[in-house]
């Protein structure tokens, strides 16, 4: 429908609060790639099914002290935004691993309480990451306000997607548009997502009670 060729997009299966035996059962259905909202929950659960071909992608809010669990557990962050963040991650990447894959997280909605660097300022940031050594960008994400408006939903993510063409003018290792949820996908892929993060489609509603603090 959107004129993609079916292998050009990922899908990455949003696994918080799925335990680990839900994780093996879609593993064991050829899903390879797992996003994880929750450090210590993912950090559990990774160990428990300790199973080198799962891809494990951070997708959550980035806490300073959790800069190390991910730095050694993960081979994707989706959810950059401070530079800080950035040079611990360098810093605790483990020289026995590959560097850490990273997204940009960019706010295309301009809500106040959203996560992600404005839009536009990406770019410096992008500049940082790329001269730290055990980091490698890999390209921006985003999660915008959720509506039900199609017409809306595209022109946050083609916003994204500009931004994306123009880092990718200056890195050819920038490859990988991280968006589109369950309820706004058709539009991400529209838009030219590389990555969808899909939780409730796959696994259904989730229990948000049992959610790490
Ligand atoms: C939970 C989550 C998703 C998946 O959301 P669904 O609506 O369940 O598909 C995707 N991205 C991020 C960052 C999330 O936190």
């Amino acid at each position: 429908m959107a004129n993609r060729a079916p292998d050009s997009v990922r899908l990455l299966a949003v696994s918080k609060t799925c335990d680990a035996a839900c994780i093996a059962e879609a593993r064991a259905c050829g899903q390879m790639a797992f996003g994880e909202n929750f450090v210590q929950e993912a950090v559990g659960k990774i160990r428990e099914l300790d199973r080198a071909d799962i891809e494990w992608h951070f997708i959550g809010p980035i806490q300073s002290n959790k800069t190390r669990a991910i730095a050694e557990h993960f081979s994707w962050v989706h959810s950059l935004e401070r530079e800080k963040i950035a040079h611990r991650l360098n810093e605790a990447r483990p020289p026995h691993l590959p560097p850490l894959n990273v997204l940009i997280q960019v706010n295309v909605s301009g809500e106040a309480s959203k996560s992600g660097v404005a839009p536009g300022a990406e770019r410096a940031l992008a500049i940082v990451i790329r001269s730290l050594p055990r980091l490698k960008l890999r390209g921006l994400m985003a999660i915008p306000e959720p509506t039900a408006d199609i017409a809306l939903q595209r022109t946050r993510f083609a916003l994204l997607r500009r931004l994306q063409l123009e880092l990718q003018a200056s890195d050819s290792a920038v490859d990988t548009l991280s968006m589109g949820m369950s309820d706004d996908l058709e539009a991400a892929i529209a838009e030219g997502a590389t990555l969808v993060r899909v939780g409730t489609a796959i696994f259904g509603r989730r229990d948000t009670s049992t959610r790490e603090k």
